[in-house]
């Protein structure tokens, strides 16, 4: 007998059919199960969403208040069965509140990261293996050539051209959920203590952060501060402010970007970044491919990004692989970049 699909992929998303259920739909759906609230992930316009805490909260301070018809918290480790399949929600290391979400039934077990990393993160619970018969996997760093290195040392590397430059503001690309709550904890844990400067982009989002007990040290609005008060400070921004009319506020500044994207020369060029700075929230290559092996799964989806290096990868490892071609992922956060090379370089 052929063995049963616990998820399939449609173009709506993943779906669970004996459960009834997908998970991050493309399209609203009447039951969605969400790992986090990037935008591509965590789309408006379902009847029930079942998320973290964190991420329902996210969900409505971005979409609104009536984002979903229903919204129901799980905690992590905590185990829901719906129409006699099981789920769990585990760490994804990837943004506060973010989600493996693991399906279970009959003693089959399928894992969908989601988006994940890795690598410790002073603003999220940290990414937790869960062993599986399948794991669906991101890839959005899925080449070799991607390796991001020790983020306390890119850090480092703001700090020491701030302290070089003392008359000139460091204006430093983020995605506004994740990776600026992050950058402001990495230079709080490196010894940084005055205040950091924020776009209004970047305001709400930090101030929820803050309210889940992420301490972000002293932070000020940009748009408050007069020049000179700028010299030497360090302020973030969306990606695209750094080359706008928002940006002459700021004292001679250093360009600057934080993205796993920064790995390649060619891209901080085009984006005429002066000081580019290799932090990620995605697994690199050896992230993806420990994470793989030590799910011990013999099968495994690949989505969203190098797809097919990656199943290659598996395959000749001996595992079962194949690429997950769902539409609409990758349209917030670092997997933007991957399909924004005819981006202008202005
Ligand atoms: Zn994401
Ligand atoms: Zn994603």
């Amino acid at each position: 007998m052929r063995r049963e699909d616990l998820l399939v992929a449609t173009p709506a998303g993943l779906c669970c059919p004996a459960g009834g259920f997908y998970i991050d739909p493309v399209r609203p759906v009447d039951k969605a199960l969400i790992t986090h609230a990037h935008s591509d992930h965590a789309r408006a316009g379902h009847r029930a969403v079942l998320a973290t805490l964190e991420t329902l909260g996210l969900m409505q301070l971005r979409c609104g208040e009536d984002c979903a018809g229903t919204l129901q918290p799980i905690g992590y480790g905590e185990a829901v069965e719906i129409n006699g399949v099981t789920v769990r929600f585990h760490p994804a290391g990837h943004v506060l509140g973010s989600a493996q979400i693991s399906v279970e039934r009959n003693g089959r077990r399928v894992v969908a990261s989601g988006d994940y990393k890795n690598v410790a993160d002073p603003t999220c619970a940290p990414f937790e293996l869960v062993r599986c018969d399948l794991f669906i996997t991101e890839a959005t760093f899925g080449l070799p050539v991607f390796r991001h290195g020790d983020p306390a040392a890119e850090t480092q590397k703001l700090l020491q051209s701030v302290a070089l430059f003392p008359e000139r503001a460091h204006l430093v690309g983020v995605y506004a959920l994740g990776k600026a709550q992050r950058l402001i904890a990495l230079l709080r844990q490196a010894g940084y203590t005055a205040p950091i400067y924020l776009h209004g982009a970047l305001e709400r989002l930090a101030q929820y952060y803050i309210a889940r007990g992420i301490d972000l040290g002293a932070l000020r609005l940009a748009r408050e501060a007069t020049k000179p008060e700028l010299a030497g400070a360090i302020a973030l921004c969306p990606p695209s402010a750094v080359k706008e009319l928002w940006s002459r506020r700021f004292p001679d500044p250093v360009t600057s970007f934080a993205s796993g994207w920064m790995r390649v020369r060619a891209r901080a060029r085009q984006r005429q970044i002066e000081l580019p700075l290799v932090i990620s929230d995605h697994a690199d290559w050896d992230g993806l491919t420990a994470t793989i092996a030590a799910t011990g799964a013999g099968e495994v989806w690949v989505t969203h990004g190098e797809e097919d290096a990656l199943v290659h990868w598996c395959v000749a490892s001996g595992r079962q692989a194949r690429p997950l071609r769902i539409l609409g992922y990758g349209d917030e956060d670092e997997a933007l970049e991957a399909s924004s090379n005819d981006e202008p370089a202005s």
